[in-house]
Formats: C-alpha cells, structure tokens, sequence
C-alpha cells in the first residue's frame, strides 16, 4: 500500500507535491478499501464526531475570517453539515444496493441492474464566503459515494484553511482524504494533475479554468458557481411576510451568499409598501446602528470593500450606504431608483447591497429575467397560484423558493446547482451520493438459454422477430 508523503509545498516544488498527493490518494483508491461500507460508514462517523469537538475551531475561524455571528455560522455551516452526515448515514446502504429495473425483449432473458461505484480520487475546490461548508459538504458526498478527495479550501478565508488542514487528517482516513493548502500556483499544480472528479465551487472565471483543466483529462466536472439571483414581488404579496424574509437572505452573512437574492423586481403598485417594510426589518433585525450589532457580518476583505463601495457611488439610497473599510464595514443597504444599466445590475453584487427595480406587471418581471444570465436562485413572492407557476415556467433557474428565500438549498430531497452560467452538476443527500458516483449498468445474463435469433447466419425471420421484440 503506498504511503503518504505530503509535505506543505515549497514555491520550488509544488507540482512534485501535488504530483505525489493525486498518486498517493490513487494507489490507496486502487487497494478498494474505500469502496466498503464499513469504512463509508466510518468516515461518516469521524466527520461527525469533528463537527462536534472542535465547533468551538469552527466557528472561531469563521468569525476571524468573515466575522460571522455565531448563529448564521452554525446554521449555515456546521448545523447543515451534520444533518447531510446524519442523512447520509441513515440511506447509505440503501443507496449502495444494485438497482434493479427492467430488462428489455430484446436482451431477455436475464436480469439488470445499475451499480453505483465510486468515480475514484475527487479534488474538491471551496470559495472562502461559507469557506468550511463549502468545502466538507461535497466531501461528505465523496466519501459517502466511497472516493478518495483532495480538498482545496480558499485562500482568501486563510483562518478556516489552516483549520481545515489541521483536523481533517486527524479524524479522517488521511491516506484517503487531504488538505492541499494554497493560491492561485497551488490550485494550478493541482488542476495539472488527473483527477477522477473536479467539484468547484467560486465565481465563473475560475469555473471556465477548471473546466478547460479539467478537459485535458476527461475529468468530469462540477461546477458550483454564482449570479444574479432576482427575486420578484407582486402585487398580491403578502409584505410583511416578504419584506422580513428577503432583508433576512440579503443580510445574511453580509450579503455574501451565493443564493441570496440579488436584486428585488416589485410590481410598481406595492412598491413603496414593500421598500418601507424592508427598512423596517432591517431596523428591526439589526438595530439603529446595524454597525453595533452582533448579528451582522462583515466584508471578507478590502479589495471586496473597495469594488462594492465603488458600486455604491452616484446610486439613490433608500437607507444605509455606510461603509468603514477599517472594519470591513458596509451597512445594509437598499437601492431605489435603480436602472437596469446602473453598474450595480453589471456583476453580481456579493455584498450587503439590494437594489430595488419597480416593474409594471409579470410579463415585465419575467422579460427582465431572461434578459440576464440564467441564475443560481429565482424567488417569487405572490399569493397567486397562477402568478408562481408562471415564473417557475417562464424562466429557467438553479432552484427557486416561492414565498421565502434560499429556504430549497436545506431540502436534502432537492439537488442543488446551477443552470448555464450559475454551473452544472447538483450535489445534496442523494444528489451528493450521484455526483460522486458512476451509475454502471450491469446485465447478468443465464449462461445456459442461448435463444439463436441474434446469431449469424442471419435471415429474414429472424429479423421479423428482432423488430418485433424491439
Ligand atoms: P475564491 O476567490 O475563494 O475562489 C474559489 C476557488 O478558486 C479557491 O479555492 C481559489 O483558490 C481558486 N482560484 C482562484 N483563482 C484561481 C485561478 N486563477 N486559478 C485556479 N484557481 C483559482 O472564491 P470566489 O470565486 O470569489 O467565490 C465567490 C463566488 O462563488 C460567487 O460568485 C458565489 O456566488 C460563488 N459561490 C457559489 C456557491 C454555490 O454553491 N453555487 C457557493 C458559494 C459561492
């Protein structure tokens, strides 16, 4: 059985140290040890009882990276995780079982099946906005499914990578699972070597640099990335009920979720209603001072800073609008006034700003919509049955929520990914266990009845009754 070696890379050497890490994490994969579901099981385990004993690391790096509160890391980040663990562990034999389905005349008799078997050594990249979930919640899928997994927390959130590499391989399998620290020369040398899967999660750019690597090798890819996710209002919504839980998503981590809602199309008759009940949330929530309050994150760093109070310049603010970049600082903001043309509606906003665009009715929501790029999350606030389904029907998106926002990403029933530019593949209980699995189809066929129909010399009878059993 080969043996780790991994050493922190050297700039000298670092495509020799990820060189020896996918070879390594190969050769255990080939011993077949991780295909059982014993060790399936006790990877799950170990994971679990991780999250338990060193949340108190957890959220202390994530506090430190993102000053998260407390409460939205737990939810968000660990909280999640362990239900997909306890999830995981509960089906998993289940979905190890062959399947059975239903065997065709033509290749009758016999019996068929399809066997989910791990895709092999997996390399799982993680952005730094929910940098610990982001990057242990695909590898419960990976190690579910039975791979072997080089993770690749962000840089950026430098708190929860160095966590991430030093108790990952204290409670996983580490011949199995490691932490490959590092930037952009790092994840190049990385994104070099063969993988059997590339799970990435992070903005589009990267995303296409991932999958032209990824090319090279035939690797398949799954790509978890971002957008514009709008969320329309109309004019039968209920406004208090929208207005709490759209400033909830907004502000949340400080905007910078990947599914909150990025900007907010409300039919023009409730507009005001709607504007005046989200500030009061927002007062609501997090006080006269949300500077103050414990229960609002900040900007991950100045660079962030600086690109979102460059969208704040020349904009009508309906409330907020203060920024201090030495404390990472940007209020929670709501736009009014906005166009579609206004550099806010350019990029994905990724911070604690909200525009707010008036629109005259559905059919301008809708075309407004599908104007842009096909998003991560589309919401929609109505009361009217007729009005959800013509936004689910009339647009394409990742996922949607009707009535409530990013609530769909914690159904583990649901797949979770995006749609064009927002990425492809989808992860999530089973989903995690699919994305991670090649689905092998298996025909077991008797050795002994050996009907002649297919067998030369061929003749038209013979053909008749091939086309009829078809
Ligand atoms: P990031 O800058 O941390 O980058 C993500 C990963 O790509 C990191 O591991 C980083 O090291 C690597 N990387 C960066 N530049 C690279 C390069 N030139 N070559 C190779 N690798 C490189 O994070 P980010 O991209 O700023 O993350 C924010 C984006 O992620 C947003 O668009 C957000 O919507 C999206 N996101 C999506 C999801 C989802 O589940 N769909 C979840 C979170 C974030």
């Amino acid at each position: 059985m080969p043996e780790l070696h991994v050493v922190p890379p050297s700039p000298t050497d670092v495509q020799g140290t990820a060189a020896a890490l996918a070879g390594a994490l190969r050769g255990y994969f080939r011993t077949g040890v991780t295909k059982t579901l014993a060790w399936r099981l006790s990877q799950l385990d170990a994971l679990e009882h991780l999250l338990k004993e060193r949340e108190a690391d957890i959220l202390d790096a994530l506090r430190a990276d993102v000053g998260k509160p407390e409460t939205e890391a737990f939810t968000s980040e660990v909280g999640m995780i362990v239900t997909e663990v306890r999830h995981m562990r509960k089906k998993l034999h289940l979905w190890m079982k062959p399947e059975r389905v239903r065997t065709s005349m033509i290749a009758a008799p016999g019996r068929s099946y399809i066997y989910r078997e791990p895709l092999g050594v997996s390399l799982i990249m993680a952005p730094w906005n929910y940098p610990f979930q982001t990057a242990v919640l695909p590898l419960v899928g990976a190690l579910a499914a039975g791979n072997c997994a080089v993770l690749k927390p962000s840089e950026v959130s430098q708190h929860c990578s160095a966590m991430l590499a030093k108790w990952i391989p204290k409670y996983l399998d580490p011949k199995a699972v490691q932490v490959f620290e590092g930037g952009v020369p790092e994840t190049t040398a990385l994104l070099r070597e063969k993988w059997d899967h590339i799970f990435y999660t992070g903005n589009g750019k990267v995303g296409r640099i991932v999958m032209e690597a990824a090319s090279k090798h035939l690797t398949p890819v799954t790509l978890e990335l971002g957008g514009k996710s709008p969320c329309i209002v109309d004019e039968t919504a209920d406004l208090d009920t929208a207005a709490k839980r759209i400033v909830y998503g907004k502000f949340f981590n400080a905007g910078q979720t990947c599914v909150a809602p990025d900007y907010v199309l409300v039919h023009d008759r409730v507009h005001d209603a709607l504007l005046n009940r989200m500030v009061s949330a927002i007062r609501e929530f997090y006080g006269e001072d949300p500077k103050q309050s414990p229960d609002f994150g900040r900007i991950i760093n100045e660079r962030h800073h600086a690109r979102l109070t460059r969208l704040l310049e020349g904009v009508d603010v309906a409330t907020g609008g203060q920024t201090d970049v030495d404390d990472r600082y940007i209020a929670p903001t709501i736009l009014k006034n906005v166009n579609e043309s206004d550099a806010v509606m350019q990029e994905e906003i990724f911070g604690p700003i909200l525009p707010v665009i008036s629109v005259p009715n559905m059919s301008a929501a809708l075309a407004f919509v599908n104007r842009g790029d096909r998003p991560l999350a589309l919401y929609c606030f109505s009361k009217s049955k007729d009005n959800q389904e013509r936004v689910i029907g009339g647009t394409s998106a990742g996922g949607t929520t009707i009535n409530h926002v990013w609530m769909h990403v914690g159904v583990a029933a649901l797949p979770f990914g995006g749609v064009g530019e927002s990425g492809m593949g989808a992860f999530h209980g089973r989903h995690s266990f699919e994305a991670f699995s090649h689905r092998r189809g298996v025909l077991k066929k008797p050795a002994s009845l050996d009907p002649p129909l297919m067998f030369p010399p061929y003749s038209p009878r013979k053909l008749r009754w091939i086309k009829r059993l078809l």
